[in-house]
């Protein structure tokens, strides 16, 4: 297999970018799927955020697993389905319906890796009081370098995680980040290239998206994301990647997509805000979100409360 390795060098004036090639693996599943998260349902494995699995969960729920994959289901990732070629076109103008999910403009991002992960090294104390302990290591791949280093990005994936707005108390189930001295974590949280990305989570809408592939049990946090954020979390990247964490995460822990509930309030974590915080918006690109006319304020946290709860005196 051919393995290209290049960092992308997109102009600033890049964004939008166009719809390209899509790096849509067959929808083989691995056999190797990971074992169920202690206590937590089995997410759907079509969590992508680029598609909704067409179940949007309500409150806590878990979204039942499909009973069939839809085709642009992420996959066993493999570099050889990584097509080699620099995919965003300045000049490539996206439809209408896709402009508000489009790639803001800014640095230049990972286009390709080789597909294989390094483990950061460093675990982390449990977060939460829960004896159900899910378990997770921060990965990068071999071929993104992040312009902080990893130390700053497992940092960053933790203590999102650790944060009281996270999904602890929402889930009931402490976290803790382990390293490469635990075998078998409950899942892997990746810092993962553009193209990888594509071949994990589809490709199918042509949007810059992130994903959680049950087959490998990996959170896949897509660099180009990473780096650029989301129009709909304007130039506020840290709040976006809280909100890439959390949301992917989310998936992990059993959680489906959902649609703003109620106009002006804050979007549910689990709503595709990667692309747009509006259901009319969504619905215009994955068909699923119903256009009812909501459109909520771009939010990063399970619990945006939970750190005045935490706060608050009892009794
Ligand atoms: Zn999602």
């Amino acid at each position: 297999m051919i393995t290209v390795v290049l960092i992308a060098r997109t102009p600033d004036a890049a964004a939008p970018a166009g719809p390209q090639v899509a790096g849509v693996l067959p929808a083989s599943e691995s056999a190797t799927s990971v074992a169920p998260l202690p206590g937590v349902p089995r997410a759907p494995s079509g969590t992508t955020d680029g598609v909704s699995p067409g179940t949007a969960a309500t409150g806590t729920e878990a979204v039942p697993p499909p009973v069939a994959a839809p085709t642009n289901e992420p996959t066993s990732s493999s570099a050889e389905a990584v097509p080699s070629s620099v995919p965003t076109d300045p000049g490539e103008v996206l439809p209408p319906n896709l402009a508000v999910g489009a790639l803001p403009a800014g640095e230049p991002f990972a286009v390709a890796g080789d597909g294989s992960y390094r483990i950061v090294g460093g675990a982390g104390p449990q977060a939460g009081s829960s004896p159900t302990v899910v378990r997770y290591t921060v990965e990068i791949e071999n071929g993104v370098t992040p312009t902080e280093g990893d130390e700053a990005f497992a940092q960053f994936v933790e203590r999102t995680l650790a944060d009281p707005r996270s999904w602890t108390t929402v889930k009931g189930v402490s976290l803790q980040r382990v390293d490469a001295g635990t075998a078998d974590p409950d899942f892997r949280v990746t810092l993962t290239s553009q193209q990888t990305v594509r071949g994990m989570c589809g490709f199918s809408v042509p949007l810059e998206s992130s994903c959680y592939t049950r087959a490998q049990g990996r959170v896949v946090i897509n660099d180009a994301r990473w780096v650029r954020g989301a129009l709909t979390y304007g130039g506020d990247l840290t709040a976006y990647r809280e909100y890439a964490v959390n949301h992917e995460v989310g998936h992990a822990l059993g959680y489906g997509h959902q649609p703003c509930g109620e106009n002006t309030a804050l979007a549910p974590v689990m709503m595709q805000q990667s692309w747009s915080a509006s259901n009319d918006a969504l619905a215009g690109i994955n068909g699923s979100t119903p256009a009812d006319g909501k459109a909520c304020a771009a939010n990063p946290w399970p619990d945006p409360a939970g750190a005045e709860q935490a706060a608050a005196p009892t009794g």
